[in-house]
């Protein structure tokens, strides 16, 4: 390889684009079901004996004119965001619509940058974009480097694949004792230093004496491994591709090839004449095309670039272990992202509030692990890449990248129906709460009314369990059948590993979230240890009707959850996703795509239960197949929860045939369904247009309270800071942005945030506001508030931006915000200043009397919330008292006293 010059005429790079679109094509011909036979059909001009049965059918009576179909638009893929062409390509094999605009409402949104949290927060649930929130705690070198040591700290022997690394300015001392305790046992090592957020081999340096290290800053220093695995001896690393699906809960995958790349110099061991020499110690392909000894491949067997496959036939001519190998390399990459996954699923819940567990992830990521592998085949994790390149300079990228993409969006599984299943699941759960029957209190009821109560909630209870083990074994099901070149690795099927990740994932969660913890691990054994079988949970079922039945309730109760009194009774339901998918499938006659392609892969992935029981009429089946039934926001869960029948029932229920649902004909059933959806749509408006105009109202009725002061008292204060605004300035800021740390920022605005639940629980009359649209909102205020660490409240105190900044979430959205919710957001925001205010005066005045002992009584209620209205703050104030007074003064430091 070295020594043939690379042959760069132009000619020879034309040649090469040439290959690359005709592999590809012949590449997608080969695929099974491809659609070239299709094509043709289109394409060729019809045989005589097709013709002749075209002139016969001429002569028969013209049948009534084919009423004219509504043009079908398909899956929307908003690929502005990327410059990769091979990402557009694959999309385009699937049949992707590819936008000509930066769509925010595209089902596919791809994008080489950090995405947003607000954006991630604005998508609809049938959404897919291609980087999670939190990610960034494994991507960028020194977060990678300090969430490892954090967990390293616990788990040496599991989390040993990580290179010792010191993050600089502040490990410097660190790494300067670690090299004096090795001179002085007279060992030698060597230390490359990389940026901290660095890529591509830029700013890389080796150091055999650590001493000469300067303490830069935003660096991070790594042991070198200095006996990496040779290729022909040239050192490599790996490129590896690994897909995750979603995180809550948590779905890896392993893509079954990746790239080798090879340094361009052959490897000696670092000394001093060589170790500026970075085409022997770096592999990075940017780095290394520049040496005249790079060599592109014309085949899988040379070039300075290969495939893992060709690696591991390598390595197997040469008797390594490459099972081994790869068992310890799909370990390494699981444990990494149990490391990632508290990150991961605290920023995923911020962002997707109310999302039910165990949904459909809008978010999924294709991350590409840089992998060195030592002389003794152990992995060694260099650093994780969010936006692996996707370039495709030489054949074996193209190949490799465009089959990734490809299986990535199969797995991904958009449907064309999941749009319309979102529009009826928000309309469902808009039903839900505009019927919902006022909570009856426990003194009030019978005996007999109190059991049945208890099993009712029981058998909710298990009827959420039910639909969240049949949709995960749907979701496993369509996963081993679409996973192409993918292996899930993680929930792994070896039970015993995977008993003992979800133990180390336990872990992690109670180092990093320490109070959290215990509710977090709890939630990790029931999700990911299934104990429970469908059949389990489905008797469990037959148990609580049996209760019923026998009469331990005293009367013949009706079974299953009643309909609602307050129930419109001729309200119709509206069609079930099934009648939607049959008239979907219709209108998809002509849309065809290859098999395996993501739209049409829905019929595919149902469970087979799912085809038992066809028909409109079925309740329970809808109960069962979404996941979501009941409590989950998810398609027709608020019908099916008024209107589902207990477990025993469904024999009967089912055995209604699919044509007695067919009876009531399509045509009718969309009309019925029009008429239904105007009628519900403006009755819920009407109605949470009314509840949202009450939520303003107890919102602009709240105070902030200042301990020991009375409401006109802490305005007066406020008054007062506002008028010497260029004297206070400075110094709240510097409180806020300096002294309080990011922990305490949050603690302040939460004081808001928990006194907005406890009033949109009282008014909408729910305890789960996190599936409220109008919380949702909230929460992308709050989110801004928080931006930043907080920089986003201070900027709602700038007067030349008429404290608008927080407004641009809304103004650059897609969502039609109404003026009531966007006063409830401003009077939030409010609040929240007002809250910072108050919390900086009290800590001021507390310095300047820090004499008297009385401090942490009065702390008790400073920054709560009052309110004019008597019931709101009868309902808030226990809740701030006690949360407050235990925390308060520990809190907030003093701030400044000369502010005041
Ligand atoms: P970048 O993001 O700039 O590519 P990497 O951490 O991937 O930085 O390092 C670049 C290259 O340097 C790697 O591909 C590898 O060849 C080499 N390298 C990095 N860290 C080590 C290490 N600890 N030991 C040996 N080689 C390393």
């Amino acid at each position: 390889m070295p020594g043939i010059k690379p042959s760069t005429s132009l000619t020879s790079l034309m040649m090469d684009k040439q290959d690359v679109t005709l592999t590809s094509l012949t590449q997608y011909a080969r695929r099974p079901g491809a659609t070239q036979s299709s094509l043709l059909q289109s394409a060729r001009p019809a045989a005589p004996e097709e013709k002749r049965n075209v002139e016969s059918e001429e002569k028969k009576p013209l049948p009534a004119p084919k009423k004219k179909r509504k043009k079908k638009h398909g899956i929307t893929a908003n690929l502005s965001g990327t410059r990769y062409e091979v990402i557009r390509l694959v999309c385009e094999k699937c049949k992707f619509d590819i936008c000509k605009e930066d769509d925010p409402n595209s089902y596919l949104i791809w994008s080489d940058s950090f995405v947003s949290a607000d954006r991630i927060t604005e998508l609809k649930p049938f959404q897919r974009i291609n980087h999670f929130p939190g990610m960034v705690e494994v991507t960028r070198k020194d977060c990678l480097a300090r969430n490892m040591m954090k967990i390293q700290r616990h788990h040496a022997d599991e989390f040993n694949f990580v290179p010792k690394t010191w993050i600089l300015p502040a490990d410097f001392s660190l790494l300067q004792n670690y090299a004096k305790d090795l001179k002085a046992k007279k060992k030698y090592k060597t230390f490359i230093v990389k940026p901290a957020n660095g890529a591509q081999g830029h700013g890389i340096q080796l150091f055999r004496n650590a001493e000469k290290i300067p303490p830069t800053e935003h660096f991070i220093v790594q042991e070198y491994i200095d006996k990496p695995l040779l290729l022909e001896g040239y050192k490599f690393d790996l490129r590896i591709y690994v897909l995750v699906t979603s995180c809550d809960p948590l779905r890896i995958f392993i893509f079954n090839d990746g790239l080798v790349r090879m340094s361009t110099d052959k490897y000696v061991n670092p000394a001093d004449p060589n170790l500026s020499n970075l085409y022997m110690h770096l592999t990075n392909y940017s780095v290394n095309k520049h040496n005249e000894f790079y060599q592109k491949g014309d085949s899988v067997e040379t070039g300075s670039k290969r495939s893992i496959r060709f690696l591991n036939e390598y390595l197997r001519k040469n008797d390594f272990d490459t099972v081994l190998l790869w068992r310890r390399i799909y370990d390494m990459v699981v444990k990494t992202l149990l490391v990632a996954q508290p990150h991961l699923l605290h920023a995923y819940r911020m962002c997707r509030p109310g999302a039910p567990a165990g949904s459909d992830s809008v978010c999924f990521e294709v991350l590409g692990f840089d992998v060195l592998i030592d002389r003794k085949l152990n992995p060694w994790l260099l650093e994780i890449n969010r936006s692996p390149s996707f370039g495709t300079d030489e054949k074996i990228d193209f190949d490799i990248k465009s089959a990734l993409i490809e299986d990535t969006v199969r797995l991904l599984n958009i449907k064309l129906s999941d749009k319309r299943r979102n529009y009826f699941a928000q309309k469902a759960e808009a039903q839900k709460r505009l019927f919902r029957t006022t909570k009856r209190n426990e003194a009030d009821m019978t005996e007999i009314e109190k059991k049945k109560q208890s099993i009712e909630k029981r058998k909710e209870e298990l009827r959420e369990q039910l639909a969240r083990v049949r949709k995960a074994t749907a979701r496993e099901d369509f996963e081993n059948r679409n996973a192409g070149r993918f292996r899930r690795i993680f929930p792994s099927e070896d039970k015993l590993k995977q008993q003992k990740y979800v133990n180390i994932m336990s872990s992690i969660f109670g180092i990093v979230m320490s109070g959290r913890a215990p509710a977090m691990q709890k939630e990790i054994q029931k999700v990911y240890n299934n104990q429970f079988r469908e059949e389990d949970i489905l008797d469990l079922i037959a148990e609580c009707e049996a209760d019923e039945k026998d009469g331990k309730l005293g009367s013949k109760a009706a079974r299953g959850p009643k309909p609602l009194s307050s129930m419109p009774i001729s309200l119709p339901s509206p069609p079930t996703e099934d009648e939607f998918d049959e008239e979907e499938e219709e209108e998809d006659a002509e849309y065809t795509s290859p098999p395996g392609s993501p739209g049409l892969n829905r019929r595919e992935s149902r469970p087979p239960s799912t085809k038992s029981r066809p028909g409109s009429l079925r309740p329970d089946s809808r109960v069962s197949n979404d996941a979501s039934s009941l409590c989950n926001s998810r398609p027709n869960s608020g019908v099916s929860s008024m209107r589902s029948r207990p477990t025993s029932n469904m024999s009967a229920v089912n055995s209604r045939s699919k044509s007695l649902s067919r009876l009531h004909g399509k045509q009718s059933i969309m009309q019925r369904s029009l008429i239904d959806d105007n009628f519900l749509i403006t009755v819920v408006k009407e109605r949470e247009d009314e509840l949202t105009k009450k939520t303003l109202q107890a919102l602009n009725d709240m105070r902030i309270k200042f301990p020991g002061k009375t409401d006109q008292e802490a305005e007066l204060i406020l008054d007062t800071l506002h008028e010497n605004w260029k004297f206070h300035k400075p110094r709240i800021a510097s409180y806020w942005l300096v002294k309080l740390d990011s922990i305490k920022r949050r603690k302040v605005i939460d004081i808001v945030r928990s006194n907005v639940r406890a009033v949109l629980q009282r008014i909408w009359r729910i305890s789960d506001v996190d599936n409220l649209r109008l919380y949702r909102i909230f929460t992308r205020v709050f989110n801004r508030l928080l931006w930043s660490h907080g920089q986003g409240l201070w900027n709602c105190f700038s007067t030349t931006s008429q404290n608008g900044s927080w407004e641009t979430i809304f103004s650059k959205s897609s969502e039609n915000i109404c003026e009531n919710e966007f006063n409830c957001c401003r009077r939030i925001v409010q609040l929240c200043r007002d809250c910072l205010l108050i919390v900086y005066q009290f800590a001021a005045e507390a310095k300047s009397s820090s004499q008297q002992n009385s401090e942490t009584t009065e702390l008790s209620s400073a920054g709560t919330l009052s309110s004019r209205d008597k019931a709101s703050s009868a309902l808030m104030a226990p809740h701030n008292t006690q949360t407050l007074s235990q925390r308060y003064s520990k809190l907030y430091p003093r701030a400044d006293t000369t502010a005041t």
